[in-house]
């Protein structure tokens, strides 16, 4: 399959392998931003395929695991209200609240909670369903944002008044900006996640290695994007150099995708959002603005503000800021497992947790481990 095969060729990667083990003279810590990405190298194998002084941590990009608790409580509150329905992308459902339970209880409950692949397929159900009000749960990064925008912008000028939004958007370099203000951060240069830079394109990036001196490489998902990407990324630390890099320019515009911006600035405006695990983080995220304010859930439902925090024992926080390995969490394999998740990192398909249960079995560590 053209774009597929020829960035899984095993010898490819192998030869990208050895050149980075020529290059690497020190130790080094990288963060691959995106969840995707995490799942990529842990599937593949890619950090066995590293020298050892060269350490892949993993970051905050998996846009389940950073909805906050307190968004997930305001969901569930809504399935209670007889004429509402709760539509959501799957891997929300099981993704705690504070103390709220999850979407799969509150559907198990009576709630009319439904899995869709797209807002604009929970707009379309809105229009089949005048009686009823459908809440879209729109979460996500600058990926989703531009067809969460096109449905709220579809929904006003089509005069759809059963159809809103209970949003949780954020943004990827606001987090990034995050981590290398942290003390605590080990992040000496990044990944970035190709998909999110097809539609930002690579501004605010290069914002970013300029502001903490970092270099940013910009790459994909599958094992040669990822070890071309880490070649790039060590070559630059080897140097000095703290610039920005595409290493995804068959997807990955220098101005991303103009249209799907401009639809997303339409109808959204920067705020400061909640991530789940990391607090507050100013201008971190999307809301509605004001023309389009009829289309928040949270107001037409009066939700009031949602309580901050409620993670529990999870150390989700931790693990996205790449401190902790998913494996050092006591919880890991033991009380935190997929069928029983004490956080929102086990439940997602792009949780780092998940992927190490997944790729690397119950105690995180097997080199085989194909579950
Ligand atoms: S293993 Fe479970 S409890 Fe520990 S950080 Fe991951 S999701 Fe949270």
């Amino acid at each position: 399959m053209k774009y597929i095969e020829e960035y899984r060729n095993p010898a490819t990667a192998h030869a990208l392998a050895a050149e980075i083990a020529r290059t690497v003279t020190r130790p080094w810590t990288i963060m691959e931003v995106c969840g995707g990405q995490t799942h990529a190298i842990l599937r593949f194998g890619i950090d066995h395929l590293l020298p050892p002084s060269l350490r892949l941590i993993h970051g905050p990009g998996c846009p389940v695991c950073v909805t906050p608790a307190g968004l997930i409580d305001q969901a569930v509150t809504l399935t209670k209200r007889h004429e509402v329905i709760l539509c959501s992308f799957g891997d929300m459902l099981r993704v705690p609240g504070h103390k709220q339970g999850d979407l799969l209880h509150a559907k198990a409950a009576g709630g009319d909670v439904r899995v869709v692949y797209s807002p604009l397929d929970a707009l379309a159900l809105a229009c089949r369903e005048p009686s009823r009000e459908v809440v879209f749960f729109a979460i996500g990064f600058e990926t989703t944002a531009p067809a969460n925008a096109m449905a709220a912008h579809q929904a006003l000028t089509r005069g759809v008044t059963n159809f809103s939004l209970l949003v949780s958007q954020v943004l990827v370099a606001p987090a990034m900006d995050f981590i290398l203000r942290a003390p605590e951060s080990q992040v000496q240069g990044f990944l970035a996640a190709g998909h999110a830079a097809t539609v930002t394109g690579v501004e605010e990036l290069e914002q970013l290695c300029i502001r903490h001196h970092v270099p940013v490489v910009v790459t994909g998902f599958e094992p040669v994007d990822l070890l071309n990407g880490i070649l790039h990324c060590v070559r630059q630390l080897e140097e000095g150099r703290a610039e920005l890099e595409n290493a995804y320019s068959r997807a990955v515009r220098p101005a991303g995708n103009v249209s799907a911006l401009d639809m997303t600035h339409r109808v959204f405006e920067v705020i400061d959002r909640e991530w789940r695990g990391l607090g507050i983080l100013p201008a971190s995220g999307l809301g509605l603005r004001f023309e389009y304010s009829t289309l928040d859930a949270a107001k037409r439902f009066h939700l009031g503000q949602p309580l901050n925090g409620g993670d529990g024992e999870c150390k989700g926080g931790q693990v996205m800021l790449g401190t902790l390995r998913p494996d050092q969490c006591p919880a890991f394999g033991v009380r935190c497992r997929p069928e029983n998740p004490l956080g929102a990192p086990m439940v997602s398909s792009e949780g780092a947790c998940a992927a190490y249960f997944r790729f690397r079995g119950p105690d995180g560590k097997s080199k085989t481990y194909q579950g």
